[in-house]
């Protein structure tokens, strides 16, 4: 398995949270109008705080599924590890619900500069050789649909985290969305493209209710993310336990992950707002507050490592 301070073996991983960010920008805005609260020294020091208080809870292993599209700089991340005891996990991708930058437009087969695809060539380039120069190599791909649905860029994204996959043996996670149920639409076009819905991670179902679509997903044969612990303002913790709950007792412990898709610093929703807003939306939630909730509610220790330990360890390496 690849991390930022390179190859640990599959034991190593311990508890995992497979769907996190540490830093979320915009590339462009933030060199041209930069946040006002960001400062990358204190957001470092801050970043390397957090995680390695995480470390004390328990957590081994933190997946920053920011990819293209969200602000990547795995350089800057790199900081981060070099401080922290968790092994930290690079991913590759494009975050994208709608439409790619016009480079894309104009490369690729049959476009007007040509070549293959470049998105083919940076998944599996930042998968077997490393991001940016750094050597950091990746050891997730994450893809996107939301409102807008399958677009002509989706899919093209999709189809080339589809090849790097096959390619490389490195699996899949989604941001989904629930309420639309187009998980399902993701594991028809994965698995159309030959994906093992094994592979897959649908992401963000742990923002649903809705049973019968979470056990299809799960009896498909992908892992759903109940991954968004401490998102409060989309749905209150207590009813995303209620859900593992349910799921658990109809014998689903080894088909869901636990996270949280929280940051260390966003722009999307900066620190100002998650701490009038979200104040549970951090890394601590899920050692602090959710795993005594699921105990409490019945869950036992050894579904709770299979969600933490096993499921995750059994994704990120590859076969
Ligand atoms: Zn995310």
């Amino acid at each position: 398995m690849q991390t930022f301070r390179g190859p640990v073996g599959a034991g190593a991983l311990g508890r995992t949270l497979i769907h996190e960010h540490v830093f979320v920008g915009s590339t462009e805005l933030d060199v041209n109008h930069p946040h006002p609260e960001w400062d990358e020294d204190r957001a470092v020091a801050l970043a390397a705080r957090q995680l390695t208080e995480l470390y004390r809870l328990g957590v081994r292993t933190v997946v920053d599924l920011t990819v293209l599209g969200l602000g990547r700089d795995v350089a800057r991340v790199a900081r981060v590890a070099q401080q922290v005891p968790v092994h930290l996990v690079a991913s590759t991708g494009y975050y994208t619900a709608d439409v790619l930058p016009p480079f894309f437009g104009t490369h690729g087969p049959g476009r007007l500069v040509g070549g293959p695809d470049p998105l083919v060539e940076f998944f599996v380039g930042d998968i077997e050789v490393g991001i940016a120069g750094t050597g950091v190599r990746a050891g997730m791909l994450k893809v996107v649909t939301d409102a807008p649905g399958i677009t002509d860029d989706v899919a093209r994204v999709m189809t080339a985290a589809a090849v790097a996959s096959r390619q490389t043996g490195v699996p899949i996670t989604t941001h989904s969305r629930p309420d639309l149920r187009n998980g399902l639409d993701q594991q028809a076009f994965l698995r159309a493209a030959g994906v093992d819905l094994s592979r897959v991670v649908i992401g963000h179902c742990g923002d649903s209710e809705d049973l019968p679509y979470l056990r299809s997903l799960m009896d498909a044969g992908s892992t759903i993310g109940m991954d968004r612990f401490g998102m409060e303002h989309v749905l209150p913790d207590e009813r995303r336990v209620a859900v593992v709950l349910e799921l658990l007792r109809l014998g689903y412990a080894d088909r869901m992950v636990l996270s949280h898709d929280a940051a260390t610093f966003s722009r999307v929703t900066p620190p100002s707002w998650r701490a009038a807003h979200a104040p549970h939306w951090r890394f601590e939630t899920i050692p602090r507050r959710i795993v005594p909730m699921l105990l409490d509610g019945g869950a036992s220790p050894e579904e709770i490592e299979r969600m933490l330990v096993t499921n995750p360890a059994r994704i990120l390496v590859p076969a």
